[in-house]
């Protein structure tokens, strides 16, 4: 499958990874929007938000944990930090394989762009 992140889930590209396991995998964006910016993905291939089904709820599940977890190592957890996932092209998603973003170390603002 021609998918960016199924190839950084499959070693065929480099990435940072910061966590793996038999469901999720999560790595440094290529292109950091705040000083902490990474993504959480199920390993599988799920396009977009709205392919999810109820069977895999608990794998999803897993996504807000990865980063909470790995907030805390990074030391943004006080201090807060912004999750993210985006769907669909006016949702901005621009890789069809479904991702949390992971942004932290600045004051977010709001509403989001
Ligand atoms: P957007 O590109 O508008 O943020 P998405 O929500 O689909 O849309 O996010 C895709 C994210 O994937 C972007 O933050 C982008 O920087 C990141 N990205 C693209 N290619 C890579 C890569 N090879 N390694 C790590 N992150 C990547």
């Amino acid at each position: 499958m021609d998918c960016l992140f199924c190839k950084i889930v499959n070693r065929d590209i480099p990435a940072t990874v910061l966590y793996e396991d038999d469901d999720v995998l999560a790595f440094e964006d290529i292109m950091p929007q705040a000083p902490t910016h990474l993504l959480v993905i199920p390993k599988r291939h799920i396009s977009t938000l709205n392919d999810l089904t109820d069977a895999d709820a608990a794998v999803i599940g897993k996504l807000p944990i990865t980063a909470a977890k790995i907030a805390k190592q990074k030391g943004i957890s006080d201090a807060g930090y912004r999750v993210v996932m985006n769907c669909n092209e006016m949702g901005g998603q621009t890789v069809y394989h479904i991702h949390m973003h992971v942004l932290g170390g600045r004051a977010m603002t709001w509403p989001p762009g």
